[in-house]
């Protein structure tokens, strides 16, 4: 049993964080959001008044915010590292730019602090069930001491390479997960608009080769499927603000390697008008309203 900050309690951290609390680890716990910090406590954790109660005395540290500002702000701007003990261990899930993860990597070492950037793929569902993937850049070494931790979250554990490896393996996934929810919404729409039912014509697609990940798990039209957020209204999930940020991601590092991502790029742009009709907080599989509403 390890005792573990989690800051950061959203969508994915508040289940990530109640998995760690199942696996016996003592946990305290802070969010800028109040409601998320009572949930937490309410299963057993203990609440941080801020983030530098919630490091105090910890032996791992595990961050899971939304972007690298949030991360940046919070490690180098605050100064969170100051306040983290020498021994202990830092674990940064959220998805941010491989640039800000080596940044924020390299301050820590400066400190004697190990750290890695351990990103995650499988989405809310994933989070709940304690079978994520995690995607690690970092030293072995300290692969090696978070395994114990990163096990009461997720199933398969990859290591990627040095620090921001994984963030690098990361946005390539989000790349394509943005262009095949998309593709996936068009060829629904398209079935739909020529007659077809969408469960049937879904159903037909993941037992044929377009099947993929969204006709398997997370179908966006309405109604196919009971357990995906496009049955919630598109409540919860991974929200159409947080795939955008990943897509200028993919962007930037194309960008920086000369790469071309014609697809991303459009994927990029599909999901930026989507965003600009107030939809950001939506689940992204939502994009297929992009489709669906301009047809209505
Ligand atoms: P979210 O917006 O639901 O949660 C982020 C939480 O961080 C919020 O509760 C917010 O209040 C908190 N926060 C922000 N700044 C903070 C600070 N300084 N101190 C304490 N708390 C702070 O986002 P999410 O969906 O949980 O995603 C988190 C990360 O995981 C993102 O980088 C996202 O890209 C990635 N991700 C999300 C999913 C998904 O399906 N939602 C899947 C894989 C990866």
């Amino acid at each position: 049993m390890s005792s573990i900050a989690f800051i950061g309690l959203g969508n994915m951290g508040a289940p990530m964080a109640h998995n760690l609390i199942k696996a016996g680890h003592q946990l305290t716990v802070f969010d800028l959001v109040p409601q998320a910090v009572q949930g937490l406590a309410a299963a057993g954790a203990r609440a941080a008044a801020d983030a530098t109660e919630a490091v105090k005395g910890a032996e791992v540290v595990v961050t899971m915010l939304p972007a690298s500002k949030h991360v940046e702000a919070l490690y180098l701007a605050d100064d969170l590292l100051a306040a983290i003990d020498a021994a202990a261990l830092v674990i940064d899930c959220s998805t941010i730019a491989p640039d800000s993860a080596r940044k924020v990597a390299a301050a820590a070492k400066a400190r004697g602090l190990a750290m890695i950037d351990a990103p995650v793929s499988g989405g809310t569902g994933g989070a709940v069930a304690g079978t994520l993937t995690f995607i690690v850049g970092g030293e072995a070494d300290a692969l090696q001491r978070a395994m114990p931790v990163l096990q009461c979250m997720g199933k398969n554990i990859f290591h990627a390479g040095a620090a921001g490896a994984g963030q690098v393996a990361k946005i390539c996934n989000n790349m394509l997960l943005g262009i095949l929810m998309a593709g996936t919404s068009e060829a629904l729409a398209l079935g739909v608009a020529n007659g077809l039912d969408p469960k049937v014509l879904s159903d037909i697609i993941a037992k044929s080769s377009g099947r993929n990940w969204a006709t398997e798990l997370y179908n966006p039209w309405p109604g196919v499927m009971d357990h995906a957020p496009a049955s919630k209204g598109y409540a919860g999930g991974f929200g159409v603000d947080l795939m955008l940020k990943d897509l200028g991601l993919a962007a930037e590092s194309a960008l920086s390697t000369r790469s071309s991502i014609p697809l991303g790029e459009l994927a990029r742009n599909l999901y930026s008008l989507h965003s600009a009709a107030g939809t950001g907080k939506l689940d992204f599989s939502s994009i297929v309203k992009l489709y669906t509403d301009k047809a209505a």
